[in-house]
């Protein structure tokens, strides 16, 4: 687990070299935002207590296999005293609806036990975060943004290896976002709501955190608008 400060209240926890989740600090604890892939439990929980505090809240940005792949192990872990909250649709796809036609893009578990307790809709609030729309990826894919300092958590609308992409584009170092992605012309759309929030740093789930990205996400948009 390689652990980075990114904001005084923002810690971002890589594991094996390629997938994020996000410790926000709370009044009461921690609310860690994805859970990377199966086995990172031990060591998401290890994480936020070496940073002071304990794990409240569970908050998903999509319903992806490395993003919630260590949903099960960590609330089996921490029982009740956390709190599970995952977008909409993708809750609705998890739990087994068919919600769109066709096949879906990515990997999605298959036998997740563990039921949110909220389902997240554009607005809410989860702590100091508040839920925006951000589908295309998957159909129910939201990003955070701390109130407290307009950090933007944007989860698979983008990826940041070497430079700043929306998933739509195809990328050598890291295809696996690219090919996972539901609908271009969303995640696309997606990308420009972001953009418009003018975040004094963004963070991912694949790749570094990126300060001041506005031009880069200006340069990422306008490659992809091309294809
Ligand atoms: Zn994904």
């Amino acid at each position: 687990m390689n652990t980075a400060t990114v904001t005084p209240n923002l810690t971002q926890l890589t594991r094996l070299h390629f997938v994020n989740a996000f410790l926000v600090r709370e009044e009461d604890g921690f609310t860690l935002v994805d859970t990377t892939t199966g086995g990172g439990a031990n060591g998401l929980i290890g994480a936020a207590e070496r940073a002071g505090g304990q794990v409240k809240r569970i908050a998903l940005t999509h319903g992806h296999s490395d993003h919630v792949g260590s949903l099960d192990a960590l609330k089996e872990r921490l029982g009740d005293s956390v709190q599970v909250l995952m977008p909409e649709l993708d809750a609705r796809i998890v739990a087994g609806e068919k919600i769109v036609d066709g096949k879906l893009a990515g990997s999605w578990p298959k036998n997740l036990k563990t039921t949110p307790d909220v389902r997240l809709a554009a607005g809410d609030r989860v702590g100091s975060l508040e839920v925006v729309a951000s589908p295309g990826h998957t159909p129910g894919h939201v990003a955070f943004v701390d109130t407290r300092d307009g950090t933007l958590i944007a989860g698979d609308v983008f990826t940041s290896y070497g430079r700043v992409a929306v998933t739509t584009e195809f990328y050598l170092r890291f295809p696996l976002a690219t090919m996972g992605t539901w609908d271009k012309g969303k995640d696309l759309e997606s990308a420009r709501a972001l953009r418009a929030l003018d975040p004094p740093v963004m963070v991912v789930g694949h790749g570094p955190a990126v300060r001041a990205p506005g031009a880069a996400i200006d340069r990422a948009i306008e490659r992809a608008s091309k294809r």
